[in-house]
């Protein structure tokens, strides 16, 4: 019998983080300050984040050492398991070997707290006092919450309206750790009060919600932003997770013909694949799969553009070369809240637009559909993100029984939905709508970005 859980030793931990920068076919776009549309400097970068991120953001330093302070964080849940699903492999009839990274051992149940922990550091190394975060369905706000905690910070964060009803447990939970909570749009921020008056019944999006916590970073010299994706420096942080899982499918051994993960802003799936990808752009594993999963209410990467945005709905933030839907768009409140968001990690986005990597989109009840037979199998119940990954992961394992070929699948199971069975009880009832982004409501937020190329 192969192994069901794959495990490492606590000093197998690794002690670097992997920086996709340098091996990118060629290098991203420059992002642009807001106002002057021309290239930012790290200086710009100061009023929101400390040095020590700012400067990850741009290295192009193949590997960086993760400080001792944050690895003696990380050992609080890490290494996280690498399992073989050996039971949804026999319900599914599939020559193909599943194998899932399962990051919602973390103690607040999603891959969040790999970047939270380390962003929380160095703020600390920098004299901040209190953080400032969105979030959507409040995995990012609590990881953040807790993660300010073990290093004695404060924690404000402004959680998508939507989700701060939907979701009351996360919110609970940010309380908890000693966060202070707001319902954006909110009434603290001119950019909340902005929406406000002309959306009084607004449900909130990723977009807003930054817009409010630059607002509050900003304005405050005390207090900084933290972003729980789509930057480069998160990303990064992110590794961990591919560099672990490479190790255990070394001792497993096999290698990944396709690696699968859900994509909100990107950076569950680029840590997960990241350092599998530096094989197939050094041309080692130029066979190696890569795909991106998100909802059909928020295609990015398989209906937006790519093009400069802003990555909020107010403008405050820099101009990022992007797949992007509109920094106005407002997504449907579906379950999977981590996902509703109208852009993408650059460098996710260059790799998918010199198509190296692929992505597919999937509606709400499929995607349940798959969460409820993984939870009947393997007994963990998904959040509602991670199950997008499922779906696919299933859909590649169906595809290898029709072809009777063998193929190894790997998929971050990115969380846990311990506090989103009320998106189950909704499925299991059929109360879930499938909700399709319109292709005149694409266009519209379109044509509202600013016309770079
Ligand atoms: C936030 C979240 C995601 C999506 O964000 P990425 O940056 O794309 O990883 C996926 N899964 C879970 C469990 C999340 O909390």
């Amino acid at each position: 019998m192969p192994a069901t859980r794959i495990t490492l030793e606590e000093s197998e931990l690794p002690r670097q983080w992997y920086n996709i920068l340098p091996d990118l076919p060629k290098p991203l776009a420059p992002v642009l300050h807001p106002a002057t549309r021309q290239p930012i400097t790290p200086d710009d970068l100061a009023p929101l984040f400390p040095m020590g991120l700012i400067m990850q953001e741009v290295s192009t330093d193949r590997w960086i050492d993760i400080p001792d302070e944050v690895r003696d964080a990380y050992r609080l849940w890490r290494p996280t398991p690498l399992h073989r699903a050996l039971r949804l492999e026999k319900y599914l009839q599939t020559p193909a070997r599943i194998y899932y990274k399962y990051e919602g051992v973390s103690p607040v149940g999603s891959h969040k707290p790999n970047t939270a922990v380390a962003q929380a550091y160095y703020n600390k190394q920098a004299g901040i006092r209190r953080l400032a975060t969105e979030t959507g369905a409040g995995q990012w706000g609590s990881a953040l919450a807790m993660a300010c905690r073990l290093f004695g910070l404060e924690c404000t964060v402004y959680m998508v309206k939507v989700s701060y009803h939907q979701k009351p447990y996360r919110r609970l939970l940010m309380e908890a750790y000693g966060a202070a909570v707001y319902a954006s749009p909110s009434e603290h921020t001119r950019a909340g009060r902005q929406v406000l008056a002309e959306h009084p019944d607004s449900p909130g999006s990723l977009g807003i919600a930054i817009s409010e916590a630059v607002e509050d970073a900003a304005t405050h010299a005390d207090t900084n932003y933290s972003l729980g994706s789509v930057l480069n420096h998160v990303l990064l942080h992110q590794t961990v997770i591919g560099l672990e899982a490479k190790l255990q499918m070394e001792k497993a051994g096999d290698y990944p013909d396709v690696i699968i993960g859900s994509c909100g802003g990107g950076s569950n799936l680029a840590g997960l694949s990241y350092p599998f990808l530096q094989d197939k752009l050094a041309g080692r594993r130029p066979d190696l799969r890569v795909v991106a999963v998100e909802p059909e209410a928020c295609p990015t990467l398989t209906r937006g553009q790519y093009r400069y945005d802003f990555g909020d709905t107010v403008g405050l933030t820099p101009l990022v070369k992007m797949y992007t839907l509109g920094h106005t768009f407002v997504p449907a409140g579906i379950h999977a809240g981590g996902l509703r968001y109208h852009g993408d990690a650059p460098s996710l986005c260059l790799l998918y637009d010199e198509k190296i990597i692929e992505a597919v989109a999937y509606h709400q009840n499929p995607v349940f559909e798959a969460a409820v037979t993984f939870a009947r199998t393997e007994g963990i119940v998904a959040a509602p993100e991670s199950a997008h990954a499922i779906k696919a992961a299933i859909d590649e394992a169906l595809r290898a029984r029709e072809e009777g070929r063998s193929r190894v699948i790997l998929f971050n199971l990115s969380g846990h939905g311990n506090f989103d069975l009320q998106a189950y009880d909704d499925y299991l009832h059929g109360r879930l709508v499938d909700t399709e982004y319109s292709q005149a409501e694409v266009d519209r937020a379109l044509a509202a970005l600013p016309p770079l190329a």
